[in-house]
């Protein structure tokens, strides 16, 4: 890809032939899946660069494999530029993803067994939140907090009251499906008072963090991760920053022979990975420079702009959603009240046909199952991204309305089908690049 292609055409065009229908599944639908986005050509040719090639296990200056002095660099370079952009102490920047980064801090914290506050998984929570079937909830004792049955949002005085009746060592504030913001400073200030660590998990807005349009929990949070692939636009992969103390080391950590930042460190490498993946950390030096600029808060704003007039079309053509709107980057419908029940899965492949990617997802206190829930999850950072406006969000939702309320209509579908081609057309996601050079 990006003048890379021309040997994979020519050696292998069965993989070569799957990036060009991906390139054009992309290409000519909208992506609307909340944890996506489209990475820049600069990020992408940070991936295909010759840091694949290297292993550099350790961190900057202190490792074990020799020809390091470009590594040290570049690694250096994503760390500087991370601090800039969220205002932490100490960042480590070689996660592989979100999930073992959520790891490396779990095993830091807790000790097996240990009993943490999270947001419940129907609710809006990640599998890595305490899922009974992911290690947060087979190696750690997870008590779940929840939306109100009634506001279908989260009320801080009643996460207090769980907190002081469970007492937990840890608590958690992030989510995966949750349309609105989240209060980082209560949160804090419910850990200070039970004596617990408040560990923030900001994998899907990070982005809105670092360009201005959502409170941060930096200044807050014990420690706090995200992944760098969600609204930060970054390559696929995770941070991990948190605060260089430990605040409640005499109480639960009185033998560390290093403080937190030094911890959380050891507990990403040797604790749970290997050697960093070089070309990945070259690509989020990048991705942090790209979200340092002004261009970038723009982007940010636009992002909520973008789904709260999504939003407002959709409602406006009988379509309920959850807490009945957002002010964040997603929304989720509620398939409930126009007699969708459960259908989520039907209708997650009726709006596929019409050339627009959501996913199914459960609804709070979700009364089906989640294989087939009675929710959608949709958001704006990838169409934003390419630079579509509010006037784009009315006729991608108008689109969706007609889709949901004539899933078995082929005709009905394959109008729709045609509007977002014609949309499409007007916003390449990597302008003058072709695809078959
Ligand atoms: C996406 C996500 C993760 C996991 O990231 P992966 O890279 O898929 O492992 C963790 N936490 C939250 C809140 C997320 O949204």
């Amino acid at each position: 890809m990006l003048g890379f292609m021309e040997d994979i055409e020519k050696k292998d065009p069965a993989v070569s032939n799957v990036i060009k229908q991906e390139h054009d599944r992309i290409e000519h639908g909208v992506e609307l899946i909340p944890s996506e986005n489209f990475v820049s050509k600069a990020v992408l040719q940070a991936l295909g660069s010759v840091f694949t090639n290297k292993y550099s296990e350790g961190y900057p200056r202190k490792r074990y494999y020799g020809g390091q002095e470009f590594v040290d660099v570049v690694e250096e370079l994503a760390i500087e530029r991370c601090k800039k952009l969220f205002g932490c102490e100490h960042v480590n920047v070689q996660p592989y993803s979100g999930s073992p980064a959520n790891m490396a801090v779990y095993l830091t914290l807790l000790d097996i067994g240990d009993k943490f506050l999270g947001f419940d998984l129907n609710s809006g929570g990640h599998l890595t939140h305490g899922s009974p079937v992911n290690f947060s909830g087979r190696l750690f004792k997870p008590v779940p907090y929840n939306v109100e049955k009634d506001t279908e949002l989260l009320d801080m005085d009643n996460v207090r009251k769980l907190a002081l009746k469970e007492k937990p060592k840890m608590i958690l504030s992030g989510f995966t499906a949750y349309p609105r913001k989240l209060d980082f400073k209560a949160f804090q200030e419910i850990a200070e008072e039970v004596g617990a660590y408040h560990f923030s998990d900001i994998s899907h807005i990070a982005g809105l963090v670092a360009g201005g349009a959502h409170e941060s929990p930096v200044p807050f949070a014990d420690v706090v991760t995200t992944t760098t692939h969600k609204t930060l636009r970054g390559p696929r992969g995770a941070l991990i920053m948190c605060k260089k103390e430990d605040r409640l080391k005499e109480k639960y950590h009185p033998d560390w022979k290093k403080d937190l930042a030094g911890m959380i460190d050891f507990n990403v490498f040797p604790g749970i990975q290997g050697g960093p993946h070089d070309h990945t950390t070259a690509a989020k030096a990048v991705a942090f420079g790209e979200a340092l600029k002004p261009e970038f808060k723009q982007y940010a704003k636009q992002i909520v702009k973008n789904a709260k007039a999504l939003a407002a079309e959709l409602m406006a053509n009988g379509i309920k959603l959850v807490t009945n709107g957002t002010d964040n980057h997603l929304m989720l419908i509620d398939l409930r009240p126009i007699g969708l029940q459960g259908k989520g899965k039907e209708l997650q492949s009726a709006l596929d046909e019409a050339g627009i990617t959501v996913n199914k997802n459960t609804v709070p206190y979700e009364p089906v199952s989640p294989f087939n829930p009675s929710g959608l999850r949709l958001g704006t950072p990838a169409v934003t991204t390419r630079g579509m406006k509010e006037s784009e969000m009315k006729v991608i939702g108008k689109g969706i309305a007609t889709v949901i309320k004539n899933y078995e209509d082929k005709g009905a579908k394959e109008k729709v089908r045609n509007d977002i081609l014609e949309l499409c057309k007007g916003f390449p996601i990597y302008p003058g690049f072709d695809i078959l050079k």
